[in-house]
């Protein structure tokens, strides 16, 4: 998505709830300026590996990438709210800038929360700077919703961990120097038995097997191991404590995904508005319609309520100190659902024009698509919400 628009940027009235603080009106602004700004205009969008490189390192010289990954390498502190108003401003402006920024923080989160001082000093501030770029590596072929499924494995040999198998679907893979890789250990069975690792590109016994392409183009792989030996310090948490340690990276992450979907639904909003209001209509414009109006209500609406539980989920992790696993998927599925239908109806709106490659609301419908499925699909959002209100007396 282009940074150009002749819309001034997306509003942020939304800041005036009372889940945001002084400094987080500063960063939204900051973060703003910066999409606006010539570094992002310059960025060449058809080479979209070099385009997330740049984009990753004007953010880190913007200093904008702090936000992601966490302030300090001794106690990386996430603000979620600070996760999320980046990715909305970003997602508004430009998908990948969204997307670099995103992964910055998804690939290392689980480093900051469970990674030695000494793993952290070594990854944190490279990647906060933008000099390398980081990854989350989960998912695997038969092994997507149902985690537990996983096939790759990781055997002690002496003071090393041996890595073999392959993750799929894994964002930056190709381009990123860090990944957070979750194999099978096997203290128990499903869950209880994978740890977490740190793996870097240049491994011996680490590659890239295939490169994958999707209808919205981000760097993304399928990356292997084979006989990849990395030192056992390079190991998240305890054995077996992967799938914890992920569902907590997860839990955080999840609602900035819902802040992405956000960004793109109030740009889609943005631009059917401008539309409604300039194109003639028998005899008016297409706003004076009562039809347009309703649509316009509908998205409007869906968008609060969309922000409310998103920012309520942030707001929650980082003021009240909360878990927020409930929260967070009820923020995921709602905001990437309702953008999707936002989106759907400015494409609408928008009549022949919207569907025309190259138009903002053709990227929109094809950029918001695969949201609705990583970090779980909405399905497994309602899965978890449910099992959360179970637990409950
Ligand atoms: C663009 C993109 C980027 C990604 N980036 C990463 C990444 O960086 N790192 C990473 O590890 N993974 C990543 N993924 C993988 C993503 O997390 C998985 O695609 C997702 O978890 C779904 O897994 P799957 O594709 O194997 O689909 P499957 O697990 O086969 O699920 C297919 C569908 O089944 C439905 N479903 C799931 N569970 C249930 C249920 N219990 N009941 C009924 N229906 C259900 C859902 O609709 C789901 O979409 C990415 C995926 C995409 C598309």
């Amino acid at each position: 998505m282009s940074t150009a628009s002749s819309l001034p940027g997306p509003t942020r009235d939304h800041l005036e709830w009372p889940f945001f603080e002084e400094r987080h009106h500063r960063f939204a602004a900051e973060v703003d300026a910066f999409a606006k700004s010539g570094v992002m205009a310059s960025i060449d969008h058809a080479d979209v590996d070099g385009a997330c490189r740049k984009l990753v390192k004007a953010l880190g010289d913007a200093e904008l990438l702090t936000a992601a990954t966490g302030s300090s390498d001794s106690e990386p502190l996430i603000d979620s709210r600070m996760v999320c108003l980046g990715r909305e401003t970003l997602a508004w402006h430009d998908g990948l800038a969204d997307f670099a920024f995103a992964m910055q923080g998804l690939g290392t989160g689980a480093i900051g929360l469970s990674g030695s001082p000494e793993l952290r000093s070594a990854v944190l501030p490279k990647v906060r700077s933008g000099d390398w770029l980081a990854a989350f590596a989960l998912s695997e072929k038969d092994a997507g919703s149902d985690v537990a499924a996983m096939s790759c494995t990781a055997r002690l040999d002496g003071d090393h961990y041996i890595l073999d198998g392959e993750k799929t679907w894994i964002s930056n893979g190709g381009i990123a120097d860090v990944y957070t890789v979750f194999a099978r250990t096997g203290e128990a069975p499903g869950t209880r038995g994978i740890s977490a690792f740190v793996v870097f590109a240049d491994d011996p016994g680490f590659s890239i097997a295939e490169r994958i392409e999707v209808i919205a183009p981000h760097p993304l792989a399928t990356i292997r191991f084979d006989n990849c030996r990395i030192p056992a310090s390079r190991r998240l948490g305890a054995p077996g404590e992967g799938f914890k340690i992920a569902m907590r990276t997860l839990d955080i992450f999840r609602a900035s995904v819902a802040a992405a979907g956000l960004g793109f639904a109030r740009r889609a909003l943005d631009e059917a508005l401008a539309h409604a209001r300039s194109r003639p209509m028998f005899g008016a414009a297409l706003a004076d319609l009562q039809l347009t109006q309703a649509a316009l209500g509908d998205m409007a609406t869906g968008i609060d309520a969309a922000a409310l539980l998103t920012y309520r989920a942030a707001w929650r992790r980082d003021v009240q100190h909360l878990p927020t696993t409930r929260e967070a998927a009820m923020a995921k599925m709602t905001a990437t659902e309702t953008a999707q239908s936002v989106i759907d109806r400015a494409v609408q709106l928008f009549g022949g024009r919207g569907v025309k490659s190259g138009e903002i609301t053709e990227k929109l419908y094809r950029e918001i698509r695969a949201l609705r499925i990583y970090e779980g699909a909405t399905e497994v959002q309602k899965l978890i919400v449910a099992r959360e209100l179970l637990k409950t007396k």
